[in-house]
């Protein structure tokens, strides 16, 4: 599986299916793609936010991608006229044969004024291989059940802080969800965003992850 970073909380994974979340790429100062050049056969958003449904619209019209998100923004998506499987949290559901999980998220979730359900974190499992996207999220103690149900393989964690866990605050959820490796997101795209990971790496290393730091545009291969 090869991970690509576009930025902020947007990553592909491309395996036996490409998987797309969270694609805020016009409007985000750091993405190196453009909408129109991401394919996906699978489309996936944390929440309602901007900088996280983006373009999801636009491109679920184009590509047709099986779409798998919480209830409430999938009757946003069939306004639109988008088909999308309408989940909950920890449901599961198969999407073009990639299994994936929805997970609980500690944040808020809106689009334009409504009320879009709960945020949530994803479990991405394909080809063998499990990925937790945190999505945006404060620290919460149900990582640890998180851990030990699914055991990621990597997790994907917002260090940003303001709206989400303080890179020193991501390090304990590094500790209690395990994974073997980690690559921080949500940080620096914005100026009232963290511009570094701080001490996350150092923190993170000790708690037995490797830290994959991705700039936008660039991949990690598993
Ligand atoms: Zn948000």
């Amino acid at each position: 599986m090869k991970i690509t970073y576009h930025g902020h909380a947007c990553f592909e994974l491309s395996g036996s299916r490409r998987v797309l979340i969270d694609p805020f790429i016009s409007g985000n100062p750091s993405a190196r793609v453009k909408p129109e050049e991401l394919e996906p056969e699978v489309l996936l958003v944390t929440h309602g936010h901007e900088d996280h449904l983006g373009d999801a619209l636009d491109i679920a019209k184009r590509a047709k991608p099986e779409i798998g998100v919480i209830h409430e923004l999938a009757v946003l998506f069939q306004e639109h006229g988008v088909e999308a499987t309408g989940m909950n949290i920890y449901g599961s559901a198969e999407l073009a044969g990639v299994r994936v999980t929805l997970l609980p998220a500690l944040h808020s979730s809106s689009y334009a004024g409504r009320y879009t359900g709960s945020a949530c974190g994803y479990l991405v499992e394909m080809d063998g291989r499990k990925v937790y996207h945190a999505g945006d999220t404060g620290l919460f103690g149900d990582m640890r059940l998180i851990g030990e149900l699914f055991s990621p393989e990597v997790m994907l964690v917002p260090v940003g802080d303001r709206y989400t866990m303080s890179p020193e605050l991501a390090v304990r959820a590094v500790e209690m969800v395990k994974p073997e490796l980690v690559i921080p997101m949500h940080y620096r795209t914005f100026p009232v965003l963290a511009q570094s990971i701080g001490a996350f790496t150092e923190g993170a290393e000790k708690a037995g992850a490797r830290v994959v730091v991705l700039e936008p545009g660039e991949s990690h291969e598993l």
